[in-house]
């Protein structure tokens, strides 16, 4: 069989798994911003992608000008080199192609972006996943023992986490940045949602990239990603980037989005309250723990997150389920933070799910003074339910 030419660990993975939802869906499982153009912008922007001449490969020029403009937008230190890749997933790719050797470790915390994994097992190389905390906080001191242990070649941190949210210490990274043994990427996808950034430090010290990405500030389906890094890594990022891998139209569009940077930093904000109304709104659910988060999502922890997810998907609402990836995840849901109506909207959903649970578990004694008839009428039943059994299992006395 000509497939057996393939590798047999490639043959045995299952594709990074894509939600494939009818457009009545309500989609909170990825972390898109739930704010599109209106159509005044989409038709600007539209004009503007009528001029690309997609006949012609991309030009250095226009790699320049996007670069320039993620600079002045981000206020990325003139002393890191800007990398730009197909979504930051493909400079998650690149950066472990750079070190990928037999007996080369990648390290990071887990549960983490899965993408760290992915890509360091499909370059042959070591994983190291060092659990988090019970809270989502991170192991400092086992980090530490980890790199020791092990010298990573290359080290990724998500801050803010994905999946879980919680906010790292600025201090604590920056100890398990000195001891890097190799290369230390600080992803910050959601930086944009975060009170703390290393930003400023990218490239200094020489092994610090910084890792961003549109994605999660509205622009998810361009995929464009950027890394912040010494001259000396970006050049050899250089190297292994597939020539012309950022498209014409995807240079355009940022080039316009970026030049509207006042509308997207007024949906960050206007996000970032979401957020809080909403943890606070989920904080009052009964039963539920709700994690801080400085990311565009929150995590919740359930009674029972199975029934929960379920019972939104039977509304047409889809989050991700998190319960059954990682045993610190037990009973837990990532919700992305939508508009007011769609967190609303999820709300009723889990205080749905809430409620049923704690009938189910306590059939006689929930509900209010207004049920009371009810409630006797259940009691009689299951006494006499009972009754009937204890006949038939015991025998009808003669
Ligand atoms: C979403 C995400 C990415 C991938 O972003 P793209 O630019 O869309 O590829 C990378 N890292 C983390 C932690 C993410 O959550």
């Amino acid at each position: 069989m000509p497939l057996n030419a393939i590798r047999a660990d490639i043959r045995a993975r299952t594709a990074y798994p894509v939600a494939d939802v009818s457009a009545d869906v309500l989609k909170l499982d990825a972390m898109e911003a739930p704010y599109p153009f209106d159509d005044d912008l989409r038709r600007q922007l539209g004009e503007t992608l009528a001029e690309v001449m997609i006949n012609r490969y991309p030009a250095p020029a226009q790699l320049r000008q996007v670069r320039q403009q993620l600079r002045q937008t981000f206020n990325i230190p003139e002393t890191a080199e800007i990398a730009l890749g197909n979504g930051s997933d493909e400079l998650i790719q690149l950066l472990v192609q750079l070190v990928a050797a037999p007996d080369a470790v990648v390290l990071a915390p887990e549960p983490s972006f899965v993408m760290y994994r992915h890509n360091a097992e499909l370059y042959g190389m070591k994983y190291v996943g060092v659990p988090l905390n019970e809270d989502f906080g991170l192991d400092v001191e086992a980090m530490l023992a980890a790199i020791e242990t092990h010298r990573p070649a290359l080290i990724f941190i998500a801050h803010p986490n994905n999946p879980t949210g919680v906010p790292f210490s600025h201090g604590d990274i920056e100890r398990i940045i000195q001891a890097a043994t190799g290369l230390i990427v600080i992803d910050e996808a959601y930086g944009a949602f975060s009170d703390d950034s290393f930003i400023r430090q990218a490239g200094q010290p020489e092994h610090l990239i910084v890792l961003r990405t549109l994605s999660k500030l509205g622009f998810a389906g361009l995929r464009l990603g950027y890394a912040a890094a010494a001259p000396a890594v970006a050049g050899e990022l250089a190297k292994i980037t597939p020539p012309y891998n950022m498209n014409r139209l995807v240079l355009a569009a940022a080039g316009f989005a970026l030049e509207r940077f006042d509308i997207i930093n007024r949906n960050v904000a206007a996000l970032k309250l979401e957020r809080a109304q909403y943890a606070e709104t989920l904080a009052k659910l009964p039963e539920t723990h709700v994690f801080p988060s400085q990311g565009n999502f929150i995590v919740v922890r359930l009674p029972d997150a199975q029934a929960a997810y379920q019972k939104l998907i039977d509304h047409n609402i889809l989050v991700k389920k998190l319960h059954g990836s990682h045993p610190l995840l037990d009973n837990c849901l990532r919700l992305t933070v939508g508009s007011n109506d769609e967190n609303n909207q999820v709300l009723r959903v889990l205080n749905l799910a809430v409620q049923e649970w704690r009938e189910s578990r306590q059939p006689a004694t929930t509900g209010s003074g207004g049920h009371t008839g009810k409630i006797i009428a259940a009691v009689i039943a299951l006494i006499a339910i009972a009754a009937i059994l204890w006949f038939v299992l015991a025998g009808a006395p003669a």
